[in-house]
């Protein structure tokens, strides 16, 4: 399937991807390039000190994970 770029750089996630990958409107989506190619996949909330992807806690708004909660205590 192709699909064109507009002229501010968007493209529409055609509709049965966006079902597939359960992509409801304002879901945060991150973008890697790799070679030529642009992946897009569905972003998940990390630690906003480290990157971290496991054992976080939201504290307004924000997330952080267990080890840099145990160094900011
Ligand atoms: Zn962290």
């Amino acid at each position: 399937m192709e699909r064109r770029v507009d002229e501010l750089g968007r493209v529409v996630i055609p509709n049965h991807i966006r079902k597939a990958l359960e992509l409801e409107p304002k879901t945060k989506v991150k973008f890697e390039v790799s070679g030529k190619s642009v992946i897009v996949s569905k972003a998940y909330p990390t630690c906003i000190i480290c990157g971290s992807e496991k054992d976080l806690t939201e504290v307004k708004g924000k997330h952080v994970c267990a080890d840099c909660r145990r160094q900011l205590i």
